[in-house]
């Protein structure tokens, strides 16, 4: 399958995010980690292919060169159209990595000019006038101005944006974007001609980002946060650009029996593990236990589960259990402990044959996902907001995968999960 949009992120959880969105129309859409590795001319490719890189703080010549790597593997993929992913709180610095990276880009590409909407209304960032707002606040003075790495000191997006590229930066309004597509394509255009390359646009409501989108489906070159992308899938199934047959998200028949491994203390994750605890089997990870006998008697009470049951194994526990571990290993040691047994884990329950797991914890989900030497993913169905199914291979064998992060979910995440997989399974 061609490569219809090829998007880069900055980070991993922004790709996923991305990612999400983009299978939520129910085409097909395929998460790399890092710059792949296969060939692109003779490996299997989705419609939408998301590379994930950990670019955002990276130093701009090493962040320039990944993404230009990736905009290259995208491009022998097939991809014509790309599409530059960044946080929606446009975390950067004066020296970039947004502008440079993304003047990198439309060079590479081969195009004059590009837009720049990190707008997620949902979410509360908006953008008005070239001024983002994070919920009420103005960019500057949300807590965003104390971000140790990228602390946010001005709000408006032209004058955080100038300082980063050599071309022109300009607006396109909400007065405009509230007038339509063909608006919104004729001030473009307009500042085409005034030699504008860099154009921001506002966006204060979801209807904005599908204007957007429609004006602007056919640039060689989109950059923005995640929201701006999510209504093309549609708008290229609707324009004959995407193949309405080819391109639905497929669930795989997986044996039954999940595993549920949680590392987040969270306290969403205490309640979710308590509520799993009601029906599902057990084992609880404990560090200080793990620091003196290591992980033998977790590993040997998984092998003596039936690999067709569902489980849990889970060193979730309250702020008094997590401060003494701490205290006594250390915090780096005491997590270090858990996310090694906890991948170490992962690895035994797939060779047992597992082949549905649940990750709860971001750290934890980067071990899990390490350990299970998972590169690519392709996206399933959403089971909460931001927490999408994944199938992706994994020594040798499909798995099923999701990845929660601390606060996501409701209490009943896990059942849901289960559920939700079980209901999207072919019959
Ligand atoms: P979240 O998404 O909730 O932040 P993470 O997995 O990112 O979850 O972070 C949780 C961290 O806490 C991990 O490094 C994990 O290994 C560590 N951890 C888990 N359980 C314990 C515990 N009982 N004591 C101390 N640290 C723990």
């Amino acid at each position: 399958m061609s490569v219809v949009l090829g998007c880069i992120a900055d980070d991993f959880t922004g790709a996923t995010d991305l990612a999400g969105l983009l299978a939520r129309s129910g085409v097909k859409v395929s998460l790399r980690m890092g710059l792949p590795t296969e060939d692109p001319e003779t490996c299997e490719t989705a419609a939408f292919e998301v590379i994930a890189l950990k670019s955002r703080t990276a130093p701009v010549a090493d962040a320039v060169a990944e993404t230009r790597a990736a905009l290259d593997w995208l491009r022998r993929a097939g991809a014509k159209r790309f599409f530059w992913k960044y946080c929606s709180t446009f975390d950067s610095t004066a020296e970039g990595n947004i502008g440079p990276v993304a003047e990198a880009l439309m060079k590479d590409i081969g195009t004059d000019q590009t837009i720049y909407c990190p707008a997620f209304p949902e979410n509360g960032r908006s953008i008005f006038m070239g001024n983002l707002f994070v919920g009420e606040l103005p960019l500057s003075e949300s807590p965003m101005k104390d971000h140790p790495l990228t602390p946010m000191r001005d709000s408006n997006l032209m004058r955080l944006l100038a300082p980063q590229v050599n071309g022109q930066v300009g607006l396109a309004n909400r007065l405009c974007v509230a007038e339509g597509a063909d608006a919104l394509k004729a001030r473009l255009a307009e500042l085409t001609k005034q030699g504008v390359a860099h154009v921001v646009v506002d966006a204060v409501a979801n209807e904005d980002l599908y204007t957007i989108a429609e004006a602007c489906r056919d640039m060689p070159l989109m950059t923005g946060g995640s929201a701006v992308a999510m209504p093309l899938p549609d708008l290229y199934l609707a324009d004959g650009t995407l193949s309405p047959d080819a391109e639905k998200a497929v669930t795989p028949d997986l044996p039954e029996g999940a595993i549920i491994l949680s590392g987040s203390c969270s306290k969403m994750t205490r309640a979710q593990v308590s509520e799993c605890l009601k029906s599902v089997s057990g084992y609880k990870l404990d560090p200080i236990t793990l620091s003196k006998e290591g992980v033998q008697s977790a590993r040997d009470w998984l092998a003596s589960q039936d690999p067709r049951s569902s489980k849990i194994i889970y060193a979730t526990t309250d702020p008094e259990g997590v401060r003494a571990a701490q205290e006594t290993l250390g915090t780096t040691k005491a997590g270090e402990l858990v996310e090694a047994a906890l991948a170490q884990l992962a690895v035994d329950a797939r060779d047992a044959g597992t082949r549905r797991f649940v990750v709860a914890g971001g750290e934890t989900s980067g071990a899990v996902t390490k350990s299970l030497n998972v590169t690519r993913m392709t996206i399933g169905k959403e089971i909460a907001p931001g927490v999408p199914w994944t199938f992706c291979e994994s020594g040798g064998a499909v798995i099923a995968l999701t990845l929660k992060s601390g606060n996501f979910g409701t209490e009943t995440f896990f059942a849901d999960a289960l559920t939700s997989l079980e209901e999207s399974s072919p019959q």
